[in-house]
């Protein structure tokens, strides 16, 4: 078990990079797409020359040949500017690639892999539905193969939330689906790739959400979308397992991401509380609020000791899905609560859509929704718990 969580000098470098690139590249821009709930091509095009989108993958596949960790970091500095970057790098590489890098065979690695990597193309994950997201076994879209072994799939259902599925640059979404029955009767679930712009599939508009709006979440209905056989990823049957390490794995990447936020609501109200005065002194000469910050600052560290230490066991290939659990638990409570700090001490300018903290306010409470609600990350540790 390692608890050295100090960087090398290869992530740290990495960490500085996308902490500059944050600073000098989204900070200036993104409030500004943010308002118009515009997806922000020209940044993410950036982050593709980056490489950021192939952190963990190999060099053969188009990747940088680094490692969760890093990909983790990049997230968490991005987050510390802005969620919906931060969000769109998350999804493409950990919901969106990771399943073709994971479980794919070689001929869909060297085929889907290196347009993702780049950034060129986007990769979506298709898991929710109207009806089921805690719930994923309720799964209700099914594929059935078209006359019988080795022929196409045909999907039919509806997929809800579903980031990077509709913008411009969206290349596939890997979909659950039921395709058959166990002999018990529960479904077996399979997950399958359709590329973007196949017949049948059709894209709702964006959403109106009260956070993350410079990222792209949408409904997607399937009715008789067709994709070859070839399509399927892994065994048939197994994509309720994979879902599940894919998850594991994706609640490291938003503990970051929510441990980004929080340091930047410590940051801006550093700053703020520096500058601004009341009653003849910066407001941060005051005690109330230098313990106010003294607490965002320890929330902020002990979230990052969490993920980092969970995204240290992953590495180690030893058992990380109850730490994981306890990172993501954690840390989207410290946003939360970092947040609400920040607006605070931004008074009522801390309400005005201008100010980052205010973004930070409305992006901060999908943490404890997305990639499983924190009820069932309690469920996860205390299921964890009982085994033990
Ligand atoms: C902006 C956004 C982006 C998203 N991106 C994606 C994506 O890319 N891909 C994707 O597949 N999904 C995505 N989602 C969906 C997200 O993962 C789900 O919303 C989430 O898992 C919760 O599912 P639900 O909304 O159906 O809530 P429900 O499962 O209906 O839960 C409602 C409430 O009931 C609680 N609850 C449910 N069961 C229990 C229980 N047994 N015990 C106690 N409490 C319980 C939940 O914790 C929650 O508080 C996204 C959602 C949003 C809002």
């Amino acid at each position: 078990m390692s608890l050295d969580h100090r960087l090398t000098p290869e992530h740290e470098e990495l960490r500085r990079t996308v902490e500059a690139f944050a600073h000098d590249v989204v900070a200036p821009k993104i409030g500004e797409f943010y308002e118009r709930h515009e997806f922000p091509y020209d940044i993410v095009r950036e982050m593709g020359r980056m490489g950021l989108f192939g952190l963990p993958f190999p060099e053969e596949y188009g990747g940088m040949g680094g490692d969760y960790l890093a990909l983790c970091l990049a997230i968490e500095e991005l987050a510390r500017v802005d969620s919906s970057v931060a969000i769109t790098l998350e999804a493409g590489v950990s919901l969106g690639a990771m399943p073709i890098f994971r479980f794919g065979t070689e001929e869909q690695r060297r085929r889907w892999l290196p347009a993702l990597c780049s950034g060129e193309a986007l990769g979506a994950f298709g898991l929710t539905e109207p009806d089921c997201g805690s719930d994923a076994g309720g799964t209700r879209t099914t594929a059935v193969r078209d006359g019988g072994d080795g022929g196409d799939w045909v999907i039919n259902g509806t997929k809800s939330f579903i980031t990077n599925s509709g913008t411009d640059i969206t290349g596939l979404i890997t979909v659950t689906a039921v395709t058959g029955r166990k002999p018990d009767g529960s479904p077996l679930i399979s997950t399958i790739v359709v590329p973007a712009g196949t017949p049948g599939l059709t894209v709702a508009p964006g959403y109106s959400k009260v956070g993350w709006n410079a990222s792209d979440t949408r409904e997607l209905s399937f009715v008789d979308v067709r994709v070859p056989a070839s399509h399927l990823l892994g065994e048939e049957g197994r994509g309720y397992a994979q879902f599940l390490r894919i998850l594991d794995e994706g609640r490291i990447a938003i503990a970051a991401m929510a441990t980004g936020l929080a340091q930047g609501c410590l940051d801006e109200s550093l700053s703020y509380a520096a500058t601004r005065t009341a009653f003849g002194r910066p407001i941060g000469d005051n005690q109330v609020i230098e313990f106010k910050l003294a607490d965002m600052a320890t929330r902020a560290y002990t979230a990052r000791i969490a993920w980092r230490d969970a995204a240290s066991r992953l590495l180690a290939g030893e058992s990380f899905k109850t730490e994981a659990a306890m990172a993501k638990l954690h840390a989207s409570d410290v946003a939360v609560t970092n947040a609400r700090e920040a607006t605070q001490i931004h008074g009522g300018y801390g309400f005005m859509n201008e100010y980052p903290v205010a973004r930070m306010w409305r992006d901060a409470k999908i943490l404890e929704i997305g990639e499983g609600t924190s009820e069932v990350q309690r469920m996860l540790i205390a299921r964890h718990l009982k085994a033990a």
